[in-house]
């Protein structure tokens, strides 16, 4: 069946072979693979070191379903986790100095145990961020949000791909904007991003097209200008974030004819100053079924920890963690281009 076919049926597992397959592929168009070009550079293997953070997914439901989405979630997804796998993470944090815990999803609001395991992190001191969409703030049902949120210090880390309202409602959807800029506004009165407050609110970009982001600082700068002046919003810092060549972005790039091209430049855009903070190195991701990945983007492949390593949370000790070989791919050249990327932005600063 043709690629783009595949991609579009929505199975998760034909999807996720489909993808891998057209990452293999490469190899036969001259892409290098990511091992060589580590090796290359000197690296024989990547390795993790301490953990500093968990990153749980905790489902594909999502009230959006934007056109660059690695997750490929949506208002029809059902993908849920359910209370026992969030206990096995309670488990895993309570036996670890893991200080972090990221939860993401979909929209991570919309699994009806969000707030409860928000709630049971915060006892165990951890600290917790919210990856948000911002509209699901001021969607219906899930108004209380913003102050919970704050009420339990919870970091924000919300999308917002670009401070114009036309780039951003073409990525992510009409309306988005406007209910974007309102939910930033609540957060703001709620204290987040004033001196002080102990709430931090921080913007993720990512470029409309199959290009590499701008300079972190310079764009964020352009966003506080923007946003400031036009609307009285403050955030904390601006992370921007290359797209990487899977689910609908590798649709996209496959449907207009540019996969080739975006591959090049990512993988002629290596820079071996990013390997040292890549986010596989201190982070472990947990799927909805409690499945452990390397990271997000793994997890969206299905790509498994190495073969010796425990693949379901229920069975692992956060020694078999730590110093693990990393699960390497094509798509890892999206984390090492240009200045590097990861979920807090570019990994090379000037
Ligand atoms: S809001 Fe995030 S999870 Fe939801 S569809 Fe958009 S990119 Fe995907
Ligand atoms: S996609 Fe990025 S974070 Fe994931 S394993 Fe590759 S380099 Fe590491």
């Amino acid at each position: 069946m043709p690629v783009l076919s595949l991609l579009r049926q929505g199975s998760p597992l034909a999807n996720a072979q489909c993808q891998r397959d057209v990452l293999e592929r490469d190899g036969q168009a001259g892409i290098p693979s990511f091992q060589a070009t580590l090796a290359g550079h000197g690296v024989v293997s990547l390795t993790s070191r301490y953990l500093t953070s968990l990153q749980v997914n905790v489902g594909k439901l999502c009230n959006q379903t934007c056109g660059h989405c690695h997750v490929d979630a949506g208002p029809d997804r059902r993908e849920l986790m359910t209370k026992e796998n969030f206990l096995h993470c309670l488990r895993l944090l309570s036996e670890s100095t893991i200080q972090t815990v990221d939860i993401t999803g979909g929209a991570p609001e919309m699994n009806p145990l969000f707030e409860w395991f928000v709630t049971e992190v915060r006892r165990l001191g951890r600290h917790v961020i919210d990856r948000c969409n911002l509209t699901i703030l001021t969607a219906p049902g899930f108004t209380h949000l913003p102050q919970f949120l704050a009420t339990h210090q919870v970091e924000v880390i919300a999308s917002l791909p670009c401070y114009l309202e036309a780039n951003c409602d073409a990525q992510r959807g009409d309306g988005v904007f406007q209910k974007s800029i309102e939910a930033l506004k609540l957060l703001n009165g709620l204290g987040y991003a004033r001196e002080n407050s102990g709430l931090k609110l921080s913007l993720v970009y990512n470029p409309v097209g199959p290009s590499l982001p701008p300079n972190q600082q310079q764009l964020e700068q352009a966003y506080r200008d923007q946003l400031r002046q036009r609307f009285g919003i403050e955030f904390n810092h601006l992370y921007t974030i290359t797209n990487m060549p899977i689910s609908r972005f590798l649709a996209d790039l496959l449907q207009t004819g540019r996969y080739a091209a975006y591959m090049a430049l990512l993988v002629n855009s290596f820079n071996r100053d990013s390997i040292e903070n890549l986010m596989c190195r201190s982070t472990i991701s947990i799927d909805w079924q409690g499945n452990l990945y390397d990271c997000d983007f793994n997890q969206m492949l299905d790509l498994p920890l190495i073969d010796k390593l425990p693949r379901h949370i229920s069975s692992v000790q956060i020694t078999d963690l730590e110093n693990r070989e990393i699960t390497v791919g094509r798509h890892c050249y999206g984390c090492t281009a240009g200045a590097g990327s990861s979920c807090t932005g570019s990994l090379v600063r000037d």
